[in-house]
């Protein structure tokens, strides 16, 4: 065979195949042949290639990397993926949350965040999004949330109806809302973006020591967003318009990178601190706990097969390393089950030996059997036993990531802080983030969100929920839409 001829084609199982093009026939004209078996495996492979999409963010695509820590923020984890010099290979996916998978890069959502280090103590995950917050703080309600946003069960077709619905009565999702309708509600590409935990998690240092924490990385491209009427167009030229970027950027060597800067709260301030540091609608103001740097993120791979490298990741916030905890957050508790489960669906349950979910440390556990199960299970198969298999090291590896608690059991709010509310932040965002130009993009984007299909009662709580955010901002909403 010449050294640049083709590889001869065969079948999954290796065997060369006689055709790419002819199915076997009776004469050149006849019927087909049962016992064209590659024939038959195409057809059965094709009809199984769709795996059941994400629900939600269904629409991503992602990329490898490394993170490199820069600084020294040892006294506040002793996680080994923190630790000064260390560098950890990564893998990262984007995505839009409401969309489907053909769905628009350029449709107005948060963007999913999604982090996989493949660290020495295990794989460690942080599910984030480029928000710092989110639109509701107890898990009841994420159903509820995600369905106004998705398509309704008579037309299937998505209703900013059902959205402002939802909104109006969920005071707090002010924050989040008032955050996505601003010029960040589209970003003009996933590195022109910022990534956030959103949620508190807790660090713990080798000495035992607790902190509350929040990450905020940074984009080193600096932040840029499309316009309403930039990403309607994007929708229709080219909905792949984000996926696309990233892709050629990477290719061109032109590797984008976020600098990871964390807020640090003493455990004992929560307790007493103004906001509730766990209610997922709020930020930690940065006057109150400043950015501390860790590292850099830094993608420079692109996948090389989309479906086993993107599609088929599984990032899950209970994917967690010694010295990082959860946090009393109800939402990232709902989290912890929702993620793993979902890939269950999706993948199966032996998802973490796909090769991009597999961890770059040995695996000891006792997990056995189910389908497509790759790996070999040897004996013992149970714990306690006596015949040398895998056993808990206490000492190595005590549970120090916990808090206290205690009460009856309730289905009821978080206890409140003293200045919780549901509008203070978005009213900060709008009057003292905000400039003149960005408030005048948001009262546009705003008009023409509920201007399409948006009726009584719900316009009137609409307007009502912007001017509890600030008066003059909702009243110039209620003109623009009823052309006052
Ligand atoms: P700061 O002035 O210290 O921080 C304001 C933050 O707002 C900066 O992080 C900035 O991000 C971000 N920002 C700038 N423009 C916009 C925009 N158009 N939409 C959304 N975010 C924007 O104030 P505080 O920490 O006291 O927070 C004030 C308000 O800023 C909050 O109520 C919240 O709405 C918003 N915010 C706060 C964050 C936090 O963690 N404290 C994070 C992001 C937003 P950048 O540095 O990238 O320009």
């Amino acid at each position: 065979m010449a050294k640049d001829a083709p590889k001869p084609t065969t079948t999954d199982a290796g065997i060369p195949v006689s055709s790419d093009e002819y199915s076997l026939t009776v004469g050149a004209d006849g019927p087909i042949l049962l016992q064209d078996h590659y024939l038959i495996e195409q057809m059965a492979n094709f009809n199984r290639e769709r795996i059941p999409e994400r629900q939600p963010h269904a629409k991503g695509g992602g990329a490898f990397g490394h993170f490199q820590v820069t600084q020294d923020v040892s006294q506040y984890t002793k996680a080994a993926v923190f630790q000064p010099g260390t560098r950890t290979d990564m893998l990262v996916r984007f995505s839009t949350v409401a969309g489907e998978r053909g769905s628009p890069d350029t449709w107005r959502d948060p963007r999913g965040f999604a982090l996989k280090f493949y660290t020495s103590e295990g794989n460690y995950d942080l599910v984030g999004n480029n928000t710092p917050v989110f639109f509701i703080r107890d898990p009841m309600k994420f159903q509820h949330f995600i369905r106004s946003q998705k398509r309704r069960a008579d037309t299937n077709l998505r209703d900013h109806d059902m959205q402002w619905d939802f909104w109006s009565l969920s005071p707090e999702s002010a924050h989040q809302v008032a955050w996505l309708m601003g010029d960040r509600g589209i970003p003009k590409t996933w590195r022109h973006m910022n990534g956030y935990s959103s949620h508190a998690y807790m660090w713990v240092n080798a000495k035992g020591q607790r902190f509350w924490v929040k990450y905020h990385f940074k984009t080193d491209q600096g932040i840029d967003f499309l316009t309403q009427a930039e990403a309607d167009r994007l929708a229709g030229e080219d909905g792949d318009y984000h996926t696309r970027d990233l892709y050629d950027a990477i290719k061109r060597g032109d590797h984008p990178s976020w600098t990871l800067r964390m807020q640090v709260m003493p455990y004992e301030d929560a307790k007493t601190y103004r906001f509730n540091p766990f209610d997922l609608t709020k930020v930690w103001p940065h006057a109150d706990y400043p950015l501390i740097e860790v590292g850099k993120m830094t993608l420079d791979r692109n996948p090389a097969d989309y479906h086993t490298e993107i599609e088929q990741a599984a990032f899950e916030p209970n994917n967690l390393v010694p010295g990082i905890g959860v946090s009393p957050d109800k939402m990232l508790l709902g989290r912890l089950f929702s993620y793993s489960d979902s890939h269950r669906h999706r993948l199966g349950v032996n998802y973490k030996q796909i090769p991009v979910n597999q961890p770059k440390v040995p695996v000891h556990s006792y997990s056995k059997d189910g389908a497509m199960r790759m790996q070999n299970v040897s004996d013992p198969v149970y714990a306690p036993n006596s015949k040398g298999g895998p056993k808990a090291d206490p000492e190595r590896y005590p549970y120090m990531e916990k808090w206290e608690a205690s009460g009856e059991f309730m289905h009821a709010a978080y206890t409140p802080h003293k200045e919780d509310d549901d509008f203070v932040q978005p009213g900060t965002l709008v009057r003292e983030v905000m400039d003149d130009a960005a408030r005048d993009r948001l009262v546009s984007n705003v008009v023409g969100h509920l201007k399409a299909g948006v009726t009584q009662p719900v316009l009137e709580r609409a307007f009502e929920y912007w001017r509890n955010i600030d008066q003059a901002i909702g009243d110039r909403i209620a003109k623009g839409v009823k052309g006052a």
